[in-house]
C-alpha cells in the first residue's frame, strides 16, 4: 500500500478511501493508495509552507548541489523505478527507461543553473541612487501532473522551482502516483530536506481541486488537457495565483516535395507512435505535398506493419496498451468518425487479437488517409495511435491548415529549402518548430504552447523567471549626503522633485 509523501515520510492517512492503480496491460491490481481531500492537502500544503523560510534562504549554490545529488539518486534507482513506471503507465520499458533519464537530465540541467540566478542593477537612478532588481521565490507551488509522462512533466515543475528556492507539493495523476512517490522518498534520502518536496494522491476533483485552490499555495505549474486548464485558471483568478498551464495540442507535420522521405517517415512514425500516441508533442495531422504523397504514405506504412504491440514488459514491443480503456475508446470514436467522413484505413483501426491482448487497451498503429477536413481527428486532439493524412497543393494550404486549430503547441516541417522552412516557421501559430528533425524537446529551449495549448514556458533559463518575482529595490548611497541635503532645503533650496 503506498501513501502519500509528506514532510520526509509516508503519511498514513487510513481514514480515507482507496484507489486502485491498475497495470494498463492487464487490468491486475499494481497498488492502492488513498483519495486525499481538503484536509490532507492542508496538511502537505502547510508542512510545506513551514519548509519555505529555510529552503529559500540555503544558498543558491547549495541548493543545486542538493538537486543534483538527488538526480543522481534517482539515475541510480531507475532499474527499480522504470519498471513501476511501466506498471502504471503501460510504456514500453525502454521508454520507461528513457523518461527516467529525462528526469534526470531536466533536474541536473536546473541543478547547474543555481549559480546564474540573476538579477539586475541600475547604478545612477538618481543622486546618490542605485537600484537594485532582485529575484524571490514564490512560496508553495503546486504541482498538477498527468499520466502519460508522470516523471518527465513532474520534472520540468521540480526543477526550476527547487533551484530558485520554492517548495512543492505534487499532485500526479489518479492513475499514476507510484512512481512520483518513491522518486519522492529517493530524493528526501538523498538530501532534499524534509517538506521541500511532497506529494499527495487523490482525484482531480478532489485532491488536485483542493490544492489549487489552497490560500497559501502561491503559483498553480499544470500540465494536462485543456478543459481543466480552463478550470484552473478560473481557481487561479480567484486569488490571483500565478500560473503556468502547459495544455492539449494537435501538432502539424508538413512534408513538401522535396523532403528526404525516409527521414520524414521515420519521425512521422517515431512522432505519432511513441508513447503509444499519448503524447502532448505527438505528430497528430499530417499534410504531405500531392506530388510525393503516394511514395511517403507507402513507406510510412511499412513502417507501420513493423510496429509490434504488446505489454510494455515484453521484449521488442514498441506500443504499449493505452493507459485506459476509456482512452481506448474515445480513439475507437474519433477513428469511427473519420471513416465515416471518408477516410480510408490505410493500416490498423483495429484492436489486435491474440493471446493477452483482451486483457489490455491495445491497439493497432493505425493511419488513415484523407478524413474529412472538419471530422474529430482533424478538430480534436487525437491521444492515441492514429495519424490523418491529408494532400495538399502547396505551402500556403499547408499553412492553412497546419494553423486552421484550436492548438498551437508544436509543429514540424520537412524540406530541403531552408528558405522556405524558415518563412514557414514564422508563419506557425505553435509554441516549437521543428526543421528537418524529429520532434525531441530540449533543457535548454523554452517550451510552451500558443493558444489553446496553454501559456507560460517550462524548460530553458526563461522557467526560472516563472518560478519567481522580480522586487525593485532603492538604496540610498549614503546617509550624510542625504542629511546635507535636507539641511539645503531647509535653507530653502529648491524641494525635492516628486518621482
Ligand atoms: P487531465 O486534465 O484530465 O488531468 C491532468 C491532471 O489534472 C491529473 O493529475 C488530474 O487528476 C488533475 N485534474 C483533473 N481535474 C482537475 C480539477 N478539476 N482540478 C485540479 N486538478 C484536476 O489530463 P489527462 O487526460 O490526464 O492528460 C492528458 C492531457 O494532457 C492531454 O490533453 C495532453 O495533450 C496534455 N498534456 C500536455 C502537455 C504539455 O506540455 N502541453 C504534456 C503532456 C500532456
Amino acid at each position: 500500500m503506498a501513501e502519500p509523501f509528506i514532510d520526509g515520510g509516508y503519511a498514513a492517512f487510513s481514514w480515507l478511501d482507496r484507489m486502485t492503480i491498475v497495470d494498463p496491460a492487464d487490468g491486475s491490481e499494481v497498488d492502492t493508495v488513498p483519495s486525499s481531500g481538503t484536509a490532507e492537502v492542508d496538511r502537505a500544503v502547510r508542512c510545506a509552507y513551514e519548509a519555505f523560510p529555510a529552503w529559500r534562504d540555503t544558498p543558491a549554490a547549495k541548493r543545486g548541489e542538493l538537486l543534483g545529488e538527488a538526480a543522481e539518486a534517482v539515475l541510480a534507482a531507475r532499474a527499480e523505478l522504470a519498471p513501476l513506471l511501466t506498471s502504471e503507465q503501460g510504456k514500453p520499458l525502454r521508454e520507461a527507461n528513457l523518461e527516467i533519464r529525462r528526469f534526470v537530465h531536466t533536474l541536473e540541467h536546473y541543478s547547474g543553473l543555481a549559480k546564474n540566478i540573476r538579477g539586475g542593477y541600475v547604478p545612477d537612478l538618481d543622486e546618490d541612487t542605485y537600484g537594485l532588481i532582485v529575484r524571490r521565490p514564490l512560496g508553495v507551488i503546486g504541482a498538477i501532473v498527468p499520466w502519460n509522462f508522470p516523471t518527465t512533466l513532474l520534472g520540468n515543475k521540480l526543477g526550476p522551482a527547487l533551484i530558485t528556492g520554492n517548495v512543492v507539493v505534487a499532485k500526479p495523476a489518479d492513475t499514476t502516483p507510484l512512481t512520483t512517490l518513491r522518486i519522492a522518498e529517493i530524493m528526501h534520502a538523498a538530501g532534499i530536506p524534509a517538506g521541500v518536496f511532497n506529494v499527495i494522491t487523490g482525484t482531480g476533483e478532489g485532491a488536485g481541486q483542493a490544492l489549487a485552490e489552497h490560500p497559501l499555495v502561491r503559483k498553480i505549474a499544470f500540465t494536462g488537457s485543456t478543459p481543466t486548464g480552463k478550470k484552473l485558471m478560473a481557481i487561479a483568478a480567484g486569488d490571483l495565483k500565478h500560473t503556468t498551464l502547459e495544455l492539449g495540442g494537435s501538432d502539424p507535420m508538413i512534408v513538401c516535395d522535396d523532403a528526404n522521405l525516409d527521414r520524414a517517415a521515420s519521425a512521422a512514425s517515431v512522432g505519432r507512435f511513441f508513447n503509444c500516441g499519448q503524447a502532448c508533442l505527438a505528430i497528430k495531422r499530417l499534410y504531405v505535398f500531392e506530388g510525393v504523397a503516394d511514395e511517403f504514405i507507402e513507406k510510412l506504412v511499412r513502417k507501420a506493419r513493423r510496429l509490434r504491440v504488446g505489454p510494455g514488459t515484453a521484449e521488442g514491443v514498441m506500443l504499449g496498451p493505452l493507459h485506459s480503456p476509456r482512452q481506448r475508446d474515445l480513439l475507437e470514436e474519433q477513428v469511427a468518425d473519420a471513416v465515416d467522413s471518408g477516410a480510408e484505413v490505410l493500416h490498423g483501426a483495429k484492436r489486435p487479437k491474440g493471446d493477452g491482448y483482451d486483457k489490455g487497451s491495445f491497439y493497432e498503429p493505425t493511419l488513415l488517409l484523407e478524413p474529412a477536413r472538419d471530422s474529430r481527428v482533424a478538430t480534436e486532439e487525437v491521444f492515441g495511435p492514429a495519424l490523418p493524412i491529408w494532400r495538399v497543393r502547396d505551402m500556403e494550404e499547408a499553412l492553412a491548415l497546419a494553423n486552421g486549430s484550436i492548438y498551437g503547441l508544436g509543429s514540424s516541417i520537412w524540406t530541403s529549402d531552408l528558405n522556405r522552412a524558415s518563412d514557414a516557421a514564422q508563419k506557425l501559430e505553435a509554441g516549437y518548430t521543428w526543421i528537418n528533425s524529429p520532434q525531441l524537446v530540449y533543457d535548454e529551449l523554452p517550451f510552451g504552447g500558443w493558444k489553446q495549448s496553454g501559456h507560460g514556458k517550462e524548460h530553458g533559463i526563461e522557467a526560472l523567471e516563472y518560478y519567481t518575482e522580480t522586487k525593485s529595490v532603492v538604496v540610498k548611497r549614503s546617509v550624510a549626503t542625504q542629511e546635507r541635503k535636507a539641511t539645503q532645503e531647509l535653507g530653502g533650496s529648491e524641494s525635492v522633485s516628486q518621482r
